[in-house]
């Protein structure tokens, strides 16, 4: 152990209690099962049921995950795409640039792109049955002397040491703790699916985005066993949404009339049930996450609008480094006072560049925009992906 390692100490709790099953709560019920920690899962939905999205793993979520449970980015890559080309493409179809990606080569980790319920299934997997309780919405918490006791709607009262929230951009426990109110809308609209889908113009391990002067982008994405995960944004200064899955579509379609393939191909094969509609939200940095026995990890802490693809593999980071505390400090207030001050910096400049390139993305010179991150993707964008990409794990063995 080098001088600088923080000692090994008994976990400081026995009992954690996490709301949500998403990717973050999953993640971290992993970890600190592994400590030995008595960790149970709740979760409002009713099933784990598959959600209309796919997501981009990046090194530094993949080591997290690796570190967290290893030998899992091994069989994630047997579910995933690994991606090698990005296509920078305008409405037309016309190409303003190519990209290899190179992440493997300089990081040790490739890009890999994945259904959301298909990353869920496996994180899923890595925990016994018994640990997720479906059917169980938090409505609020007490912190008591010693622990907290955590209310549901279902009547269900539980006691644990330590509540983590991870339960995303709309925390329950967040609004008890900290109570910011309601995210930031960001000012634009996002369409989403996975679609079973083949195109000429959409070969295997490639991205395709397309983006429009008119605040507008598109974005194409393999994501293995013949799926395709589509992602549209458009300004919109409302934030209200369709009233019916048909109007939602026939949105999409009217907003996307005219660009060049698959575009309208791929919505029109896409059923309308599958398409979600949402507002793109963030929050501003907080300067604390954790206050008693409650602490916050992923979306719930910080979450982020998604233009770097950044806001589950920050989370897998999260849940790594909140175990190793729980394990690495002599009580729990300085395990969570260090967790905050390990990941708060990192998290808020991350948010605040992935809001800076979000807005600028959709500004009229966009394809311009797009030019130049690329550009900069080359020459001095790499110290930016350095810091993201290589981030030391704290504590890895
Ligand atoms: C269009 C789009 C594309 C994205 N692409 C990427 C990407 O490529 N890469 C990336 O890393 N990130 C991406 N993200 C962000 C990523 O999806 C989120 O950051 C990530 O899912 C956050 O995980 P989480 O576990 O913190 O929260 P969530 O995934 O939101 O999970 C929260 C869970 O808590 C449950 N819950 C909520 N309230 C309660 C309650 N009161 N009681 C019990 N359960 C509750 C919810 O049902 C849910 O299951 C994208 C986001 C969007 C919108």
């Amino acid at each position: 152990m080098s001088e600088n390692q923080p000692i090994q100490y008994p976990p400081v709790v026995e009992k954690v209690a996490i709301i949500g099953a998403g990717l973050g709560g999953l993640a971290v019920a992993i970890a600190l099962r592994k400590q030995g920690i008595d960790t149970q899962v709740y979760e409002k939905a009713h099933s784990l049921r598959p959600v209309g999205a796919g997501l981009t793993l990046f090194p530094n979520g993949l080591n997290s995950l690796e570190a967290i449970a290893p030998g899992i980015v091994d069989s994630l890559k047997h579910a995933a795409s690994q991606t090698r080309v990005t296509n920078f493409k305008k409405n037309t179809g016309e190409m303003i640039a190519q990209n290899s990606i190179t992440l493997m080569e300089k990081y040790g980790q490739p890009m890999l792109n994945i259904r959301w319920s298909r990353l869920q299934e496996i994180l899923a997997a890595a925990l016994p049955n018994d640990v997720i309780h479906l059917n169980h919405r938090c409505i609020g918490f007490e912190q008591l002397d010693s622990g907290v006791e955590v209310s549901f709607d279902n009547g269900k009262i539980v006691q644990a040491d330590l509540l983590i929230g991870a339960d995303g951009i709309h925390s329950t426990i967040r609004q008890k703790l900290i109570g910011d109110g309601y995210p930031h809308y960001a000012g634009r609209l996002s369409w989403r699916a996975v679609v079973q889908y083949s195109h000429e113009l959409l070969p295997a391990d490639e991205v395709v985005l397309m983006a429009a002067p008119e605040g507008k982008n598109f974005l194409l994405v393999d994501v293995s066993d013949g799926y395709i995960f589509w992602s549209a944004g458009a300004l919109s200064e409302e934030d209200s949404l369709a009233s019916s899955a048909a109007d939602v579509k026939l949105r999409v379609l009217e907003k996307f009339a005219g660009w060049g393939e698959p575009v309208q191909a791929i919505v029109a094969a896409t059923p309308a049930e599958d398409i979600v509609e949402r507002p793109i939200w963030d929050r501003p940095p907080l300067h604390r996450w954790s206050q008693g026995t409650v602490t916050l990890l992923g979306d719930a802490a910080h979450p982020m609008v998604p233009s770097l693809g950044q806001g589950a593999n920050t989370a897998f980071e999260d849940a790594w480094e909140l175990s190793r505390w729980l394990t690495h400090a002599p009580n729990i207030e300085l395990a969570l006072t260090s967790y905050d001050s390990s990941r708060i910096q990192r998290t808020q400049v991350i948010q605040a560049r992935s809001a800076f390139q979000g807005s600028r993305a959709y500004e009229s010179d966009n394809q311009i925009f797009l030019r130049e991150a690329l550009d900069q993707a080359q020459v001095s964008q790499p110290e930016f992906e350095d810091w993201m990409y290589k981030y030391q794990l704290f504590m890895r063995n």
